[in-house]
This record gives C-alpha cells, structure tokens and sequence, in this order.
C-alpha cells in the first residue's frame, strides 16, 4: 500500500456554544483535513487545529509544514514501512507538531486498514469503552454552576473547570459549582497557566482549606515555568497535571524526572501524533505516573484517534475528549461513537471513518 497523494481540505464546524478559557475564545472549530491517497484506493484522514495561542501552528503554518516539507518526503512511501515513515515525517520540518499529528493520524489509519484491525488493537486493545468528562468555560459563578448542572443531568459524572482568570473569582466560581452539584461529582479544573505560581499556591490552598475536593489542577502557572510548576507540586495536596508543558516526548522525561507535575496530559497536536504519544505512555509507566488524554477544540477524525489511542493503553487514565461533543454537528460517519460521557470504538479497520462530509479540498 504505497502513498501516492496528500490532499488537504477544510472543515468548519459550529460549536453548540463558545468556548471560553483562561487564553482564549473560540466559536467554531475551523480545521484542515489531511486526506492520504494510495495505490490501493484506500484513503487515510487525519485532523490539524490551528491552536496559534497554544501550539503556535496557524492554518499557513499547518498548510505550509505539509505541502512543503511532509509531503515530498512520504510520498512514494510504502505503509508496511511504518517505522520509516515516522521518521522521515519527524525530521521532514521542526516543530510543527499539529500537522505531523495530522499526517500522523492518516497513516495509522491507513496502517490499520492494511492489516485489517482497528488501530486500537493494534496498540494494545485495552477496553473499547471509555468515559469523557465534559468542559465548563469560564463565565460568572451562576452561569458555570447553571452549566454544571446541565452536564450532570446528562449523565456527566466529572465535570473540568475552566479557571486562571481571577484568582479570587475562581475560588467563588468553584464554590458555586460545588454548592449546585453536590459531592458526589468528580471536579477537575484547568488554570491554563493563567496564575503565577504564588498565586496558584495561593488559590489551591483556598480551595483545599474551603473542601471543594478538587481532584487534580491542570497547568496552574505558565508552560515554560518547569520550576514554578513544581513549586506548586511541592506545595499543595491537589494533585497537579502538566498539560502546555509537556509537548514532546523528551518534556514528559524532563517534568517526570523534575517531578514537576504528579500527572501528564497527553494530547496528539502537542506530541505530533500517535507515534512520539506511545514513547509518553511507556515513560510514564516506567515511572508510575499517570496520564490524562486531552484534545485540542477538535472534530471527530482526529479525537477518533486520541480514542483509540486512549483505548489501547492503562497508563491514560484520565479522559478529556469532549471536542466533538461541544460540536452542533458531526461532518464524519463512523469513527468512535459518542453518546455523551460515553464513547465506544467499532472493530471496524483503521480509525473506521466511512466518510468525511463538507469537506472543501483545495
Ligand atoms: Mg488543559
């Protein structure tokens, strides 16, 4: 099966509301497509966000790192040749880990198909049911626990939080949603390196003394700060998840052997795809720490990936892939199924997509 074109297209695909946190506001996820051909007929897709605020790769940028560099350097490339491909598609261009997730992707759902498994299988075939909590943006107390408590009716059993505005307001805005949701409610909450770490020590101590039992804080103080994250890791009991600081594999060995953060947030457009993601599970194994799995503002090809992924390893034991369930629509048939906080993975080949619609190629 050997790659014959790369085509990029476009998705747009309205959220059912905006999303709010600590660095960003966004109203609809706006994505390339990537779409690999073969000899065979079979197609392969994968997913780029441009996340500039947080990754730094800008649509240009995403369509750039592929038409110019990824894309001479895999074609011609035989899928049975894996260990290859990744590494032609990692030295192809530096950074630019959200299209190489994208590229990424594709390929193992071609690699999927050529043995006829699902990619979960192939990676170890854990479980192929698991439970996502849902996101709360950031907005006034009454409006977060309002949201709060839509969540629960719908069955959500862990709610992640929103915060890293306003140190005071947050703690204001976790008691409101811990009044309106009662204890029996998971809360996990996302500061996205919105406080300094004084003030995240601060805050988290707050919250500690006031029992709204958090169960884990994510990126308290800004993503270069190693030494500020773990000050807050020494200094407070809520156990703290590294999420912007930790794209590559070699950050994940650096924050683990710092023991800067207690947990690693996995996500495939930081890592550049499945491929540098596995090498976190495995190190995180080895050192007995645990792993969240996150999504950008994502639709449903590239979180089916996450999924998988997701699915296949022990070590993720933390879901946050609630990307396409924000979404008013869904432009994929097949794929991971989701029915609100649960999602399920068929035995269908690759990722199973039958069919991207709307997409726009170029
Ligand atoms: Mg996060």
């Amino acid at each position: 099966m050997r790659i014959t074109d790369i085509k990029l297209g476009y998705i747009s695909v309205p959220l059912k509301k905006p999303f709010k946190t600590a660095l960003r506001t966004v109203n609809s996820v706006e994505d390339v497509v990537v779409r690999i051909e073969t000899n065979t007929g079979q197609v392969g897709y994968g997913e780029a966000p441009p996340t500039g605020a947080i990754t730094g790769d800008t649509t240009g940028a995403i369509i750039g790192a592929i038409e110019d560099h990824i894309k001479k350097q895999l074609i011609g490339m035989d899928i049975e040749n894996m260990e290859e491909i990744m590494l032609k598609l990692d030295k192809s261009v530096v950074r630019n880990t959200t299209a190489k997730a994208a590229v990424d992707i594709a390929i193992y759902d071609l690699y999927g198909q050529l043995y006829n498994a699902p990619v979960y299988k192939l990676l170890g075939g854990y479980r192929k049911e698991i439970i996502t909590d849902i996101t709360i943006s950031v907005n006034s107390p009454e409006e977060m626990a309002k949201d709060s408590i839509e969540a629960i009716n719908q069955g959500y059993k862990t709610l992640k939080i929103k915060v890293g505005v306003d140190s005071a307001l947050d703690i204001k805005r976790m008691k409101a949603i811990r009044d309106a949701v009662g204890h029996e409610v998971n809360l996990r909450i996302d500061a996205n390196q919105g406080w300094t770490p004084k003030e995240a020590i601060y805050t988290l101590r707050k919250m500690e003394d006031t029992g709204l039992n958090i169960e884990l804080v994510e990126q308290p103080v800004p993503a270069h700060d190693f030494e500020g994250l773990k000050l807050v890791t020494d200094n407070v009991s809520i156990p703290v998840l590294a999420d912007e600081s930790v794209f590559s594999p070699k950050d994940a060995m650096t924050i683990i052997q710092m023991r800067a953060a207690d947990l690693v947030n996995i996500k495939l457009m930081k890592t550049g795809g499945i491929h540098n993601a596995l090498k976190i599970c495995s190190m995180a194994e080895v050192y007995g720490v645990g792993c969240m799995i996150g999504s950008m503002l994502e639709a449903k090809i590239s979180v089916t990936a996450a999924v998988h992924l997701a699915a296949a390893k022990s070590v993720i034991t933390k879901i946050d892939l609630d990307g396409p369930i924000l979404c008013s629509e869904d432009p994929v048939s097949g794929g991971a199924i989701f029915e609100n906080y649960k999602i399920t993975l068929t035995d269908d080949p690759g990722l199973g997509f039958k069919e991207i619609h709307g997409v726009v190629y170029k």
